[in-house]
């Protein structure tokens, strides 16, 4: 039976977020259990965009930091690195914005920018991963706890997606539009990584339009930490309200054998009022997501969710459509960009991107017609 720790973390205060890690991690057995001398530990935050912190869009650095005290002092080197959505640069300004250098500077761990690949291939289907993952000791998984317009959810599965460096994770949406072809992708993913622990940051998350700058902060006052992410996940899950095979991608993962998803067969050990958060705001259900690809079509076209350009918001930046998987999104020099509609396959990365929250989901004309709330 996986255990699944939570412990209670009101703030980001460092000394309160050193406390509560070493608590959280007590029930698994302490980093010593996971980290010896000369090893080489690779940090995985999610660094979505550079979004200021309030937003609660990224890993809050605070808790990468008393991680990596953690994996230093027990003689480990700490590594961090995350891809942010779009190209792969030297330097992701999310390092900055987000906290990571910051961190960098004051322990010496070092950043590391995911430029390199290696191919990997799985049920038939090829993978370029982040090398820096696949060549570290141990991979120590630590998400933030948020909703998310397409997947319902991003913890501990989905936020490994990030191993996929820069604009390489567009085939993978191109390839597996739908959310149970997307799902499998991320348990593929999963499969290759094999983190051995995750650590969540739900001190402040996202209810709402998450995952990026559209989301909503909410407080959850809480750190959780499994060997088993899909444990974790199903766990936090649970306690935002969602039924247990509502979340495809942890569901399907557990059906893989990649972890447990069944919450009732999942020990909670630490403090489960941590957990008590009362009602979270859902994103709205994108209910084409669950037809197979194939019904896809005009009928997908007019239930499914699309993305709506609020012209007003819009800076004209251009990173949407730099994200864009589909290139369904056409800049226009500093104004609002084009949307091509019938092109979209409705992954939202490009609302997750906006730095303006100027996308936003919108019904298909039929369940607009029909009042269908998907
Ligand atoms: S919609 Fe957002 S990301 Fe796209 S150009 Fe406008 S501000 Fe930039
Ligand atoms: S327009 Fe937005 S939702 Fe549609 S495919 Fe492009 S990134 Fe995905």
């Amino acid at each position: 039976m996986p255990i699944v720790s939570v412990v209670k973390c009101e703030a980001y205060d460092l000394d309160a977020v050193r406390q509560a890690v070493t608590a959280v991690l007590a029930p698994l057995g302490g980093m010593e259990r996971f980290v010896q001398p000369g090893m080489q530990v690779l940090l995985k935050p999610n660094l979505l965009s550079a979004t200021d912190l309030e937003r609660a869009v990224t890993t809050h650095p605070t808790v990468v930091e008393a991680v990596v005290e953690q994996v230093q002092a027990a003689g480990g080197t700490a590594l961090i690195g995350d891809s942010p959505a779009g190209p792969v640069v030297e330097q992701p300004p999310v390092w900055r914005v987000g906290g990571m250098a910051g961190v960098a500077e004051r322990t010496g761990a070092a950043l590391v920018a995911f430029d390199g690949v290696a191919w990997k291939r799985l049920n038939g289907h090829d993978y370029y991963i982040a090398r820096p993952v696949l060549e570290a000791d141990l991979v120590i998984n630590l998400p933030k706890l948020k909703t998310h317009i397409f997947a319902l959810y991003t913890g501990a599965v989905k936020n490994l997606f990030g191993v996929i460096p820069g604009t390489r994770k567009r085939e993978l949406h191109c390839r597996a539009p739908s959310l149970p072809e997307f799902s499998e992708v991320l348990g593929d993913v999963l499969a290759l990584v094999q983190p051995g622990l995750t650590l969540m940051d739900g001190v402040t998350g996202q209810e709402g339009h998450g995952p990026g700058p559209g989301g909503t902060p909410r407080r959850y006052d809480c750190l959780a930490a499994s060997t088993d992410g899909v444990a974790l996940d199903a766990v936090i899950t649970r306690a935002m309200g969602f039924r247990p095979s509502e979340v495809l991608h942890v569901t399907q993962a557990g059906a893989r054998g990649l972890g447990v998803s069944d919450p009732d067969v999942i020990r909670v050990e630490g403090d489960r009022r941590a957990l008590e958060w009362g009602a979270v705001d859902r994103p709205r259900f994108p209910f084409n997501f669950r037809l197979p690809t194939w019904i896809g079509g005009w009928m997908g076209r007019a239930v499914q969710l699309r993305p709506q350009l609020d012209e007003a918001e819009c800076a004209g930046c251009g990173r949407c459509a730099e994200v864009c998987p589909a290139e369904a999104i056409h800049p226009l020099d500093g104004k609002p960009p084009q949307f091509d509609l019938d092109a979209c396959i409705g992954c939202f990365c490009c609302a997750e991107i906006c730095p303006r929250a100027a996308i936003r989901p919108r019904r298909g004309l039929l369940a607009r017609l029909l009042g269908v709330d998907v």
